[in-house]
């Protein structure tokens, strides 16, 4: 067994290709089939336009954001949410712009596609 406490992560910066903003990547558990990331984002920070081939569950321990999927407005998440994507459908995530955001990433197969799609800051501001 192994058993995180809040204070066993080893925050870490994530790829900026990948992002906007300041975003930390607190690698909790990856063994070939199982990956579990914390990712905390700044204020105002985002993930690029990317989906997960095995879908994804996000769990929010902290703070607020939004996460918008293709075709549909953004929505607010908030610390307790849970929100599960399906695999194969593109999305984004991040923090609200006065407040950082925590969540836990799940995923299990094949490893996040990335699109060259970066969240403008217009597509974002729509989402508030
Ligand atoms: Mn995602």
């Amino acid at each position: 067994m192994e058993h995180w406490k809040p204070g066993d992560i080893r925050w870490e910066k994530a790829p900026p290709e990948h992002f906007t903003g300041e975003v930390l990547f607190g690698p909790v558990r990856h063994d070939g089939s199982l990956n579990v990331l914390a990712v905390s984002f700044a204020p105002g920070a985002r993930t690029d336009w990317h989906y997960h081939p095995g879908g994804q569950v996000l769990y929010v321990t902290e703070g607020a954001g939004l996460l918008q999927e293709e075709d549909e407005a953004a929505v607010e998440i908030a610390t307790g949410d849970v929100i599960y994507t399906p695999p194969d459908l593109a999305h984004w995530h991040g923090a609200l712009p006065d407040s950082p955001m925590t969540h836990y990433s799940h995923t299990t197969g094949a490893p996040t596609v990335w699109q060259p799609r970066k969240v403008t800051e217009e597509e974002y501001r729509r989402g508030l």
